[in-house]
């Protein structure tokens, strides 16, 4: 392979790149706490954001526990794309699942993005929502085969239109060689997350929630018909809680840490393209990933490519970002040799949560409500959860959520603490899988 020249480190930067696009909320106004309240949610990103909202919509009194400013997690860091299914590919959940959780699962997540799109729409929220639609591309031509088969999968079990790229039409979605063929799924979109997470914030603050950062939860114990709450910056007590912390879930919730998997994710955002170029590389907008387990997404905004992948399997920190900003770079340019010389101008990192099932669950342990392990597929579902979890709240059934309807597993054994020391092997067995699969 062309050796491709390092990044110029003076013109980039690391930073959430999407952060640069909207008014973020801050910290600068720390109301205090309040000393009861019916329910209190910890996380300020969209599971906490979306359940506050409702919550408080239905005349609860709702306070909003973030350990830094809302919206700091993975839900102003990510890729913005607003995703049909689920993580795992729809096959393998009728497999574990049977045909009815299955549909009822793939059905979720269709209403996943009806319920950005109504938010956006009536909470009137400036953050580039459309149905882009995306494109999975095959990075073998054996992938491609097993994309045929999913159209007619799709259509046979879930009445789901997708069609088909054929690899000599490819141009007309992405303006790269080197995929054979690609699958589009048009109900899906894509926003500016950061954009977006805001404006939640300022949806559930006006339904009457109270949102409180620098107030990170460092215990919470049952006393009697409530739990007491305390925080970095004071206690409070509540009738219920729910937990959103997704991957930066700690040893406060100690059952719900040993289930999640924390795992990093990373995104390079290019200097701005021109118009023809931009178009060029992706004439639709689309948002679009490929194959591979070790897997890139990328998709256009404002004319910069932005492009991420799990190009360390820890979670961020300045060296993994500063690692991830050469390899994200290397594989841009092998999908895109157009983008040789473009500038990188951002580099940032997020944290995931995987459940060991690789699926999303949702319910109740000890009295503590919780919705996690979006296994990277949380924009729409997260705000979907958070919304339909807090309806459950309310009527007091979330053993009849669909996500309740399966088990949470732990790890094999119990063999884990929190502390992901089995990510470098699930790295490496990840790239072993890409290269025989
Ligand atoms: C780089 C990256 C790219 C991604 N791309 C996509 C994508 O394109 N499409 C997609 O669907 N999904 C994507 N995802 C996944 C998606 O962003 C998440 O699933 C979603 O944002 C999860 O939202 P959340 O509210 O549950 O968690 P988060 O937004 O992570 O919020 C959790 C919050 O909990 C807070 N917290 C933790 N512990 C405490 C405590 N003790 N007290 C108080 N607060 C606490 C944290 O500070 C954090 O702000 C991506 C994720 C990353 C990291």
């Amino acid at each position: 392979m062309e050796q491709v020249p390092r990044i110029q480190k003076e013109n980039m930067k690391q930073q959430i790149y999407w952060h640069t696009t909207a008014q973020m909320p801050d910290d600068s106004n720390l109301t205090p706490l309040p000393e009861k309240v019916d329910v209190v949610v910890i996380g300020g990103g969209y599971t906490g954001l979306s359940a506050a909202r409702t919550l408080a919509k239905s005349g609860a009194n709702v306070a909003l526990l973030e350990a830094n400013t809302i919206g700091w997690g993975a839900s102003s860091r990510n890729g913005g794309m607003v995703l049909t299914g689920l993580k795992l590919p729809m096959q393998t959940v009728i497999k574990k699942y049977g045909r009815d959780v299955a549909r009822q699962l793939f059905q979720c997540s269709l209403d996943s993005i009806d319920t950005v799109e109504e938010i956006v729409k009536e909470e009137n929220i400036d953050c580039g929502f459309a149905r882009y639609g995306h494109l999975l591309t095959a990075n073998k031509p054996k992938h491609y085969d097993a994309l045929k088969e999913e159209v007619e999968f799709m259509d046979r079990e879930f009445n789901h239109k997708v069609t088909l790229v054929a690899p000599n039409e490819q141009r007309t979605e992405i303006g790269s060689d080197i995929y054979h063929g690609a699958l589009l799924d048009e109900v899906s979109g894509g926003l500016n997350p950061a954009q977006y997470v805001s404006g939640l914030a300022r949806a559930a603050g006006k339904a009457g929630a109270t949102l409180h950062a620098r107030a990170r939860v460092t215990s919470l114990e049952p006393r009697g018909n409530r739990f007491v709450i305390q925080t970095e910056r004071g206690s409070l007590q509540a009738e219920s809680v729910l937990v959103g912390t997704s991957g930066y879930t700690g040893n406060v919730t100690k059952k719900l840490q040993r289930k999640v998997i924390p795992i990093g994710s990373f995104i390079i955002a290019t200097e701005r393209l021109s118009d023809e170029l931009a178009h060029k590389l992706s004439p639709n907008n689309r948002m679009i990933f490929d194959f591979k387990h070790y897997l890139n997404y990328f998709r256009l905004w404002d004319n910069r490519m932005v492009f991420g992948g799990r190009a360390a399997f820890f979670p961020e920190t300045a060296n993994t970002i500063a690692r991830s900003a050469e390899i994200l770079r290397r594989e841009m340019i092998q999908v895109y040799p157009q983008l040789k010389d473009a500038k990188v101008e951002y580099v940032w990192g997020g944290t995931l949560d995987f459940a060991f099932d690789q699926m999303t669950h949702v319910g109740e342990v000890d009295g503590i409500h919780y919705s996690l392990g979006y296994a990277g597929h949380g924009v729409a579902m997260a705000t979907y959860l958070g919304k339909t979890v807090a309806e459950a709240m309310i009527k007091g059934n979330i053993k009849e959520h669909p996500f309740a309807s399966f088990d949470f597993p732990g790890a094999p054994l119990g063999l884990y603490d929190g502390f992901p020391w089995f990510l470098p092997f699930a790295g490496m067995w990840h790239k072993v899988l890409d290269w025989v699969e």
